[in-house]
């Protein structure tokens, strides 16, 4: 166990699963003797699964505790902050002595617990099933000559999409000998571009519909047929979601953040590094999921109204947290209101304020 204090002095107890006494899984918490203020009477202490967040229910206690293997990024994230405020700040020779091993180890464990039963059924059921099918969903993206026609009039070649993770789920696949419930359960992700999502409960997918689409119809005609009573959903996403990146160890100090799965594409294609882009795809940011090692954030959002608001608040949010944000405003043009309409338009040029943005926080 190891007593730290986060930047805006709140106590917080980070714990190992294993110096829990006598848990009981309780469904959504688990529940165990507090050994903090020592009850062995009665299990004082419930801890969310999901999320490794809990409390002690004892009123003279009241510990915030956190379980890091069911939390891996925010304790690294809450560790590696506290003890560099400590080295950068009173005592400068400091080392931290007694860090657990997992906190140096760079290994990357799954969680220790299945999926919380808050997730309904078919939901778990869904994502298993989509999983199963990774690698013949990025075959078919491979293969379809109507998806990829889909990514090339969006800006974006086949081989960016391909290392990006991004399949297709074609009609004919679910309609296979060998599909038994899929065909029903993943019926609605028929026709869509799938991406795959990180999150620290594991990964999820976001699918984009390609419901009517056709050579030459742009994304706001699209878009507006989508929206049409009955079309289907533009968007769906699995549960857990989560954002359109790099595994989270795998995140350099510099991040760029975008909104949209094309935006990211969109970025990659242009040249910027893959591993740097995050795309939030309609997720909130959770600072606490930044790993410890991101120390810069660039923010890369739409230009309409609801993304310049998203920048101020993101901006202040990650500073708070410790973080440097550049903010790189995507500029009021006749052209769209994010990266990828602007890139089928202007093409390279229209990055230029992203590459500037990455090089100040080179330069700062
Ligand atoms: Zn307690």
């Amino acid at each position: 166990m190891i007593t730290i204090t986060t930047p805006q002095g709140k106590q917080v107890e980070i714990v190992l699963e294993r110096e829990l006494c006598q848990p009981v899984d309780t469904g959504e918490h688990v529940r165990a003797y507090c050994h903090l203020h020592g009850s062995d009477h009665q299990r004082s202490l419930s801890i969310n699964k999901m999320t490794g967040w809990g409390h002690c229910f004892n009123a003279a206690c009241q510990a915030t505790v956190l379980v890091a293997e069911w939390n891996r990024p925010v304790a690294q994230h809450l560790l590696h902050s506290y003890y560099q405020g400590l080295t950068s700040a009173a005592l400068p020779s400091y080392q931290p002595p007694h860090l657990p091993s997992w906190h140096r180890s760079s290994v990357v464990q799954p969680l220790l617990l299945p999926l919380p039963k808050t997730i309904p059924a078919w939901q778990q059921e869904e994502l298993h099933m989509l999983q199963a099918l990774d690698e013949q969903m990025r075959w078919a993206l491979a293969h379809s000559q109507r998806a990829q026609l889909y990514l090339h009039e969006r800006g974006i070649p086949l081989t960016i999409a391909k290392t990006s993770g991004v399949g297709y789920v074609p009609p004919a696949l679910l309609e296979r000998p060998d599909m038994g419930k899929e065909r029903e359960l993943l019926h609605r992700w028929v026709d869509r571009l799938l991406f795959p999502l990180n999150s620290p409960f594991g990964r999820g997918y976001i699918g984009r519909s390609l419901w009517h689409w056709q050579s030459g119809m742009n994304e706001m005609i699209h878009k507006a047929l989508l929206e049409r009573p009955g079309s289907p959903k533009r968007w769906i996403k699995t549960n857990p979601a989560g954002w359109f990146g790099m595994e989270f160890e795998q995140l350099p100090d510099t991040i760029i953040l975008v909104e949209g799965a094309f935006d990211r594409l969109t970025l990659v294609t242009a040249g910027l590094p893959a591993p740097q882009i995050v795309a939030l795809v309609g997720t909130a940011v959770q600072v606490e999921w930044l790993p410890a090692q991101v120390k810069t954030v660039v923010l890369a959002l739409d230009g309409d109204d609801g993304g310049k608001e998203a920048s101020s608040r993101l901006a202040d949010q990650l500073a708070q947290a410790g973080l440097r944000v550049q903010v790189c405003l995507l500029g009021k043009n006749n052209w769209g209101k994010d990266w990828n309409e602007l890139w089928q338009h202007l093409g390279q040029q229209s990055l230029t304020p992203v590459f500037e943005a990455l090089s100040e926080t080179r330069s700062a």
